[in-house]
């Protein structure tokens, strides 16, 4: 007879227990448990823009629908999409790039795991300047690869230096990534800077994979480089990932892109055939809409995060003992609150970015997100991707919060 309990037939991958859930869930979850419960809970933990998908784009989804555009594409995606992020790279960066080089993924998530999946052996080590997006490290460890740290702080605008960058690069480094505008802080990488980081790049040879989901959404008239623009050789060794979610607000219909030397794209589109196919067909034209259609809306959403961006980064400024940079780009404020620690609210004391948030969250029904779920803990991030009325009173009640600590 079988001693087996029915527990020790579950066995997880060793891959799956190297995926944690993220430290930030905790408050998501108590923030969910709050509302459920019929408090009014104000939350700066949104990642994706506030606004609708524009009305032509969800049109030539639906026009797609109807003319029985719902059947398999090329797993890498449609030609006139690979056509137009062609188009729109060259316009927009000077970049030529023809369809062989190009892979539409389901997201610009999936395109960097399939990134990673191409370029990435066993014991790689992938260089990843902190704060971090979340999902990096984790993807990294997905597909076997090592993610290394290299810190940054507000002081230095959260931004790595080529020395900084040069000293974590050991025989086994394989790629660096580059995120700018960054979500979490917002920072953009200046041509300038980006030049002096091309040089250790090209002397190492290293990749970089460059996420720029940001690009359109940049302030006070600062310009995107992307850092495959700085010579062939650079764009020789870029993975340039990009995609609609946060330009025209299509979050939830999954379609990112990917530039990449050919041989890459190839076999990246053949990873994706045998996982999840083409992504969703209807989704790929209204892309197409996204990319080629009037662009107006992309203007007036960035016009708005303007607006809602100097009245948080001034109001955060001005609560004692909390310090904001202003962002250059993106939806998210990053400030510094590590002069709270130490201190006791009504809730307990506050040690860290998580009971920080943990603390606001039960005494003044704000919900921000922990800067420890981005690899640095004595920030919290803020979304102004919600109403102008939220950010001014959600703010108020985080000053009221800050001064009651003892
Ligand atoms: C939102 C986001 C992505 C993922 O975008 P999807 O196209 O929705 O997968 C990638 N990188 C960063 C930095 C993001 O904030």
């Amino acid at each position: 007879m079988s001693t087996a309990t029915p527990q020790k037939t579950i066995r997880l991958s060793e891959k799956a227990s190297t995926v944690k859930d993220s430290i930030t869930m905790a408050i998501t979850a108590l923030a969910a448990q709050m509302t459920a419960e019929g408090t009014k809970v104000l939350s700066f933990s949104a990642g994706e823009p506030d606004f609708d998908t524009p009305q032509n784009i969800k049109q030539a989804g639906i026009n797609a629908i109807k003319a029985g555009k719902t059947k398999y594409t090329a797993a890498s995606g449609i030609i006139e999409l690979k056509k137009a992020v062609c188009k729109k790279l060259k316009q927009d960066t000077g970049l030529t790039y023809g369809p062989e080089n190009i892979v539409i993924t389901c997201g610009a998530k999936h395109a960097i795991y399939n990134a990673f999946m191409a370029v990435l052996n066993p014991g790689d080590e992938v260089l990843i300047p902190t704060p971090y997006w979340v999902s990096y490290p984790d993807q990294a460890k997905l597909v076997g690869a090592i993610p290394v740290l290299i810190e940054t702080t507000d002081k230095a605008e959260f931004k790595i230096t080529p020395d900084q960058l040069e000293k974590a690069i050991t025989p086994k480094t394989r790629l660096l990534i580059l995120n700018s505008p960054s979500n979490p802080t917002g920072s953009i990488y200046t041509q300038a800077e980006l030049e002096d980081l091309a040089e250790i790049i090209l002397k190492y040879q290293i990749m970089v994979l460059s996420d720029e989901i940001y690009e359109k959404l940049i302030y006070d008239g600062e310009k995107h480089i992307s850092i495959a623009t700085l010579s062939p050789r650079l764009k020789a060794l870029t993975l340039l990932v990009d995609g609609v979610a946060k330009s025209h607000s299509m979050t939830g219909w999954r379609i990112g892109y990917i530039a990449a030397e050919a041989p890459i794209a190839k076999a990246m589109g053949q990873i994706q055939s045998h996982t999840t196919s083409n992504p969703t067909t209807p989704a790929q034209w209204a892309a197409l809409e996204a990319l080629e259609g009037p662009q107006a809306t992309v203007q007036t959403m960035k016009k708005e995060f303007d607006t809602r961006r100097k009245i948080m980064v001034e109001s955060l400024n001005a609560i004692p003992g909390i310090t904001c940079l202003l962002p250059k780009g993106a939806f998210y404020t990053f400030p510094n609150i590590s002069s709270c620690y130490g201190k006791k609210s009504a809730s307990g004391l506050i040690t860290d970015s998580v009971t920080f948030c943990a603390n606001l969250l039960k005494e003044e029904h704000v919900a921000c997100v922990p800067g420890s779920g981005f690899g640095a803990d004595n920030h919290i991030r803020l979304s102004y991707a919600t109403s102008l009325n939220d950010i001014k009173e959600g703010i108020k009640k985080i000053a009221r919060f800050v001064s009651s600590l003892a």
